[in-house]
């Protein structure tokens, strides 16, 4: 049987775009000597999407789409993507065709060269000064501060191989940064530049505050080194404090301008913040790993599952029975 390869792609509010999408995809494997299929994830559109994604997948029985039950984020529909992806190899790409269709058999072939893990290196953004300055302040930081070796310039848009993406499903974690898990999955990992598109349609679903926000969460989520930063903080302080004390001390001794009980107040004061900030830090590490962990929600949830007819009768089914995406979480 031939190979087949996954297109997973996270939709949410995307009605001008999936057609289109669609369609270009499709002619540049019209060719190919492997299978593809679609996954589409709605992300809770409350424009047409799904009504598009029904279509498609009416005319097209490649075309499988996961419906959520409300908008999850970005990240949520990429993991749901990944867990529903069938394919020998799975390709992560956005709806609003910046990650150009037409570079995906590359992707493809670096695959068959034996790289699991294809990620696109945004030749060069088509976004504005603030905002590529705001990118390039991120992954400065990103690199200095993780625990993995987050690669410049790489978003989503990737192909990762059967193996790949297995390592990537068996995360159980909740804050998910999905560039950085495939980082610290490993395999065989290849750069491939490839220009970065102009929106086709539509316009970005993220503010600035959003991006801030997913910025955030990758630091924290493959870095320590804030909480680290707070226990510093506290020993700084209580070295200080320490100082401070003694300097009241004695100018206490030698000095008869004080008033009554300062001394001994200050000396306290100025001590135990500093005990406390340290304390604090030191909790502020523990409980940045347990809550890590002990929030057991599921990152996204399954309304309905549309279309795959070509895929089924294997063990999970799509269409309504649980499947793959509706167990997710618990261990
Ligand atoms: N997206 C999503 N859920 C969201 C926001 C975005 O599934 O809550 C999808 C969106 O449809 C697109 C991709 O994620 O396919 C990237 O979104 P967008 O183009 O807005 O981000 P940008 O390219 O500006 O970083
Ligand atoms: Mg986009």
């Amino acid at each position: 049987m031939s190979e087949l390869v996954s297109i997973v792609v996270p939709v949410f509010n995307e009605e001008e775009n999936l057609e289109e999408l669609h369609r270009r995809v499709a002619a540049v494997f019209a060719d190919a000597d492997h299978a593809i299929e679609f996954v589409f994830v709605d992300d809770g559109s409350h424009d047409r999407s799904v009504e598009i994604i029904r279509d498609l997948a009416r005319q097209d029985p490649r075309v499988h789409g996961v419906l959520l039950s409300r908008n999850f984020g970005h990240e949520a529909a990429i993991e749901a993507g990944m867990r529903d992806a069938r394919g020998d190899a799975a390709i992560v790409m956005d709806a609003d065709l910046q990650d150009s269709p037409e570079a995906l058999p590359e992707l493809v072939v670096r695959w068959r060269e034996g790289t699991d893990v294809a990620y696109v290196v945004r030749k060069d953004r088509k976004e504005g000064v603030i905002q590529r300055a705001a990118f390039s302040a991120f992954y400065r930081l990103a690199h200095r501060t993780m625990s993995i070796d987050l690669p410049r310039d790489a978003g989503p848009f990737c192909l990762v191989s059967r193996p790949a993406l297995d390592a990537i499903n068996a995360m159980g974690e909740r804050g998910r940064y999905f560039p950085g898990l495939r980082a610290f999955a490993g395999f065989r990992q290849e750069a491939v530049e490839v220009e970065r598109k102009a929106r086709h349609a539509g316009a970005t679903k993220y503010s600035f505050i959003g991006r801030s926000m997913g910025a955030f969460n990758a630091i924290f989520s493959f870095s320590k080194i804030p909480l680290r930063l707070a226990s510093l903080a506290g020993f700084i302080s209580a070295g200080l404090a320490l100082l401070g004390a003694a300097w009241v001390v004695i100018g206490g001794l030698t000095s008869d301008q004080n008033a009554p009980g300062w001394v001994s107040l200050m000396a306290v004061v100025l001590l135990l913040s500093g005990v406390q900030l340290v304390t604090i830090g030191i909790v502020g590490e523990y409980l940045g790993k347990v809550y890590d962990e002990v929030r057991n929600r599921p990152t996204f949830i399954v309304r309905e599952h549309v279309g795959g007819s070509e895929f089924d009768g294997d063990d999970s089914g799509r269409d309504g029975t649980p499947g793959r995406t509706e167990t997710r979480g618990g261990r």
